[in-house]
């Protein structure tokens, strides 16, 4: 028999976190009950039989009975029914609240709008080959109280800014807003409440990771925390940079101190070198031998469909960025990509579009100017972007994707990248952003 404590834990949407948020509590003691709009969520046959189940509408009774609410990452918690909660003093809390109450083992916090996936799995591996017992999780991979079961001497976990929405005092050994720039402003309503929202993995941080390039990654946190900056240029005394010779190579460094040669790094763009800056100030934070986290940046290989080679032919590669489903990570691979092949006189084709989530596609403008000799349109939104970045490079339109792969192969020659970074979510003609890439690297794998 299970001790019963304390009043009722209402997990509010199902889905894998909120699976492993009924299944935690449940084995904790807790009186447990889930709701969910859906009438068969996923994950409904993954709960025990006893728990009690409210299906087809978020059950307003059984939220107003709860002693707290767990709310899942997908939900909104500005819903009718979540609101009413709060407003009889009903405490509305994440599944990260939930173990951070739960342990008191050290926690590495990562969000940012983009590079979070990245970041967290490298500072994983870099952990691990240093002989931790780590668990790494949350936004990816498996979620947060799932880690639990491992009972890991620390915790990486890559946070959503929905996550942090309903988690408060967090108190991360160390935290990173890795950058920020515009999306899921629909969820957020502006830029103020995103930015809001992501600053909250600072509370009771007990050390500090910034992007010195990123002024809005900056927190304001008490004087005493020890904060450490990285960023795209030479480095101050104890921070980490880069240095250049005067042969161009580039050096990650911490302060005077030259580690390793970019190009030794298997990760390729100056964006995967700030992602690597800041897992070495992490591994840093968190006591791990300088050594290890280099020799893992040279193997590291980063995560499919983020800037993912894939082949070479005709001597143009091709390259994957389907995650590439903001603008600021569209730049990221435009920018970092371009400067590496500008050298040889390479310039990049690149397929552009999907939904656009109100997103301000003027911004690419710049980048596209600089290193794109074409730019495919694609999708929902093409005639948006296409007004927005009209002039900046030769623009064409396909109707489906294997036309816009013909269209990019067509307009490249020795040197160029073909590179798919939309800029955009895929539902208008995908399952989401894993399927597109499939399909691309089928398409790629095709060409000749
Ligand atoms: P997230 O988990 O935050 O979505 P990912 O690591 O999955 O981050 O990468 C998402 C997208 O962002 C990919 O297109 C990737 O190429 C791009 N990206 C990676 N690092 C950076 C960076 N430092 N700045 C901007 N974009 C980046």
């Amino acid at each position: 028999m299970l001790i019963q404590r304390g009043g009722l834990k209402v997990v509010a949407g199902l889905g894998i976190s909120g699976v492993a948020a009924v299944n935690f509590l449940h084995k904790q003691g807790y009186r447990v009950a889930v709701t969910d709009s859906r009438q068969n969520p996923p994950g409904h046959d993954q709960i025990p039989a006893e728990i009690k189940t409210s299906f087809g509408e978020l059950d307003l009774e059984l939220l107003l009975s709860a002693e707290e609410i767990v709310i899942s990452p997908g939900l909104d918690p500005k819903i009718e029914q979540i609101q009413e909660a709060v407003k009889q003093g009903i405490p509305v809390v994440s599944e990260i609240q939930i173990l951070r109450r739960a342990t008191d083992k050290p926690i590495v916090a990562i969000t940012g709008s983009n590079a979070k996936s990245t970041v967290t799995t490298l500072i994983g591996i870099m952990a691990q080959a240093a002989g931790k017992k780590v668990a790494v999780g949350g936004n990816l991979g498996r979620p947060a109280l799932d880690l639990t079961n491992d009972d890991p001497e620390l915790y990486i976990l890559e946070l959503s800014s929905f996550q942090l929405e309903a988690t408060s005092n967090l108190n991360a050994d160390v935290a990173v807003v890795l950058n920020m720039s515009e999306d899921h402003l629909d969820r957020h309503g502006d830029m103020f409440g995103y930015h809001t929202a992501k600053h909250r993995i600072f509370q009771g941080v007990k050390k500090v990771v910034y992007n010195r390039d990123d002024s809005l990654t900056r927190p304001l946190v008490p004087d005493a925390t020890p904060m450490q900056s990285f960023g795209l240029n030479a480095p101050d005394m104890n921070q980490f940079g880069i240095l250049k010779d005067t042969d161009g190579t580039i050096w990650l460094a911490r302060g005077r101190e030259r580690l390793l040669k970019s190009e030794d790094m298997y990760i390729q763009g100056t964006h995967n070198v700030a992602n690597a800056l800041a897992c070495l100030a992490l591994g840093e934070a968190i006591g791990l031998p300088l050594d290890t986290m280099l020799e893992t940046l040279k193997t590291f290989k980063g995560l499919e469909h983020r800037c993912e080679f894939v082949k070479e032919v005709k001597q143009v590669r091709y390259y994957n960025d389907s995650k590439g489903t903001n603008i600021g990570a569209t730049l990221a691979a435009i920018d970092g990509l371009g400067a590496a092949i500008e050298v040889k006189g390479g310039r990049l084709a690149i397929i552009l579009g999907g939904q656009g989530k109100g997103q301000d596609f003027t911004a690419l403008r710049e980048s596209l100017t600089k290193y794109v000799k074409v730019a495919v349109l694609i999708g929902e939104d093409a005639p948006i972007i296409e007004q927005a970045i009209q002039g900046t490079t030769t623009l064409l339109h396909a109707q489906t994707f294997k036309e816009a792969v013909e269209l990019c192969q067509k307009n490249t020659q020795a040197n160029d990248v073909v590179l798919l970074s939309p800029a955009c979510a895929s539902f208008d003609m995908f399952t989401g952003y894993p399927q597109r890439g499939h399909q691309f690297v089928e398409l790629v794998n095709a060409l000749n």
